[in-house]
């Protein structure tokens, strides 16, 4: 492998583009009650448009592909990943249906969203069969999943992923309880907040002091390495035995979090899977990646907007200095 291509690793990132409709409010209204709130923006987001953007600041040489409506939204929504040198050129822009979006109400610092999927609802496999999104992802160092878009979409890429050399990177949000084996069994590295690991590990509720034990629990079960955020907290993670992605130590390991002033933290979770995913595919350990993905998220969240607040590589390796 040349050294250009080992500092800018091929990722390619299959998911969800939505545009975001973000309400600033002090007072989170009661049903039945109207607010005033302060401001609203119109902000790119999306998981997989997010990583994606995070992917393509951190190094990484992006493909973005997913789906997008012949509107406004779409338009400005393939403008943002390529602003961030992402490649947008296999996102479909589809006749038939409209942009995803996700109106997000922002309340000090904390978030609550609602998704109207749209055009994301509308990447099938079949799309994915063809021949540039089949090179992108048979040839790709990582590729980065998330469950915005239908599942099949997201088996096919992880098994079209796995017929190549590519690291497998699971972001399994929204938390979908019972996903198959056959995307399962392609997985390398799988990411869930504490709630989406509850329902991974088939609990109705996950105790703070029961994460160590559940991501070792995971890891074992499926052979792969899996990596919870948890916020300001940090991360909890664990390579399984025999996996392609391993930690210094056996079990679980804690990563403390950096103490920063959050501003918003929509796509932290985001922020952290693209970087993630870069320093995994330049070959670095479990260990060394969760640092550089957590200082990462922990810039990310010091600024407005999911696409828009993730920093930049160079930004990071100062901020961990
Ligand atoms: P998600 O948005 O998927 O639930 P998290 O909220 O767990 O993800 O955040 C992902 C990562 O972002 C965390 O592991 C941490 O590194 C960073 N992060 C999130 N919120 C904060 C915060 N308030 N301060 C510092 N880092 C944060």
């Amino acid at each position: 492998m040349s050294d250009d291509i080992q500092n800018k690793p091929l990722i390619a990132v299959v998911g969800s583009l939505n545009m975001d409709l973000v309400v600033k409010t002090d007072i989170i209204p009661e049903e039945g009650e109207t607010v005033s709130g302060e401001e609203l923006h119109y902000l790119a987001g999306g998981k997989g448009a997010n990583q994606a953007v995070a992917a393509a600041r951190m190094g990484g040489q992006t493909t973005m592909i997913g789906a997008v409506g012949s509107d406004g939204f779409g338009e400005r929504l393939l403008h943002s990943l390529t602003e961030s040198g992402a490649d947008a050129s296999q996102v479909r822009i589809l006749d038939d249906t409209v942009t995803g979006t996700a109106s997000i109400w922002l309340s000090k610092g904390d978030n609550r969203i609602i998704v109207i999927p749209g055009a994301n609802g509308q990447v099938l496999p079949a799309m994915l069969e063809e021949a540039d999104t089949v090179k992108s992802l048979t040839a790709a160092a990582a590729v980065l999943l998330q469950l915005e878009i239908p599942l099949p979409a997201v088996t096919r890429a992880a098994q079209l992923a796995a017929e190549g050399s590519a690291l497998v990177v699971l972001n399994p949000a929204p938390a979908v309880p019972g996903l198959p084996q056959e995307l399962l069994r392609c997985v390398d590295v799988v990411t869930p907040n504490r709630s989406e690991l509850a329902v991974l590990t088939g609990r109705d509720e996950l105790r703070p002091e029961d994460v160590d034990a559940a991501v070792a629990e995971l890891a074992a079960s499926l052979g792969a390495a899996v990596v919870t955020t948890l916020g300001p907290e940090g991360a909890v993670y664990a390579a399984a035995p025999g996996g392609r992605v391993q930690a210094g130590r056996a079990g679980a390991c804690r990563a403390p979090g950096y103490a920063v002033s959050a501003v918003d933290t929509t796509g932290a979770g985001d922020c952290f899977n693209g970087a993630l995913a870069v320093a995994l595919a330049r070959g670095e350990t479990l260990d060394a990646a969760v640092g550089f993905a957590m200082g990462a998220a922990a810039l990310s969240v010091t600024k407005l907007g999911a696409q828009s607040g993730m920093p930049f590589a160079s930004e990071v390796q100062a901020f961990l200095a």
